[in-house]
């Protein structure tokens, strides 16, 4: 999970693009942090680039997939 110490650097918004989660090789809709939905796995991404794809990494039940969520957004 990131985490961060000064807050004064981050802003809390609702933007629905937090709520969507992206298939592996997706691009990337903004540079930031993407964390795996499933296992929590987290890689850093910029904006238009894929996202890892689906061989990125295993879980232990091959059925659960990758899908990356966006949570940390730079401007
Ligand atoms: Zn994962």
């Amino acid at each position: 999970m990131a985490v961060y110490k000064h807050d004064n650097y981050l802003r809390q918004r609702n933007d629905a693009v937090f709520d969507i989660l992206l298939e592996p090789g997706t691009a990337a809709p903004y540079p930031g942090i993407y964390r795996c939905e499933f296992c929590g796995h987290e890689i850093i991404s910029e904006k238009v680039i894929p996202l890892p794809s689906a061989d990125h990494h295993t879980h232990d039940q091959p059925q659960d997939g990758i899908y990356w969520r966006l949570t940390i957004r730079s401007s």
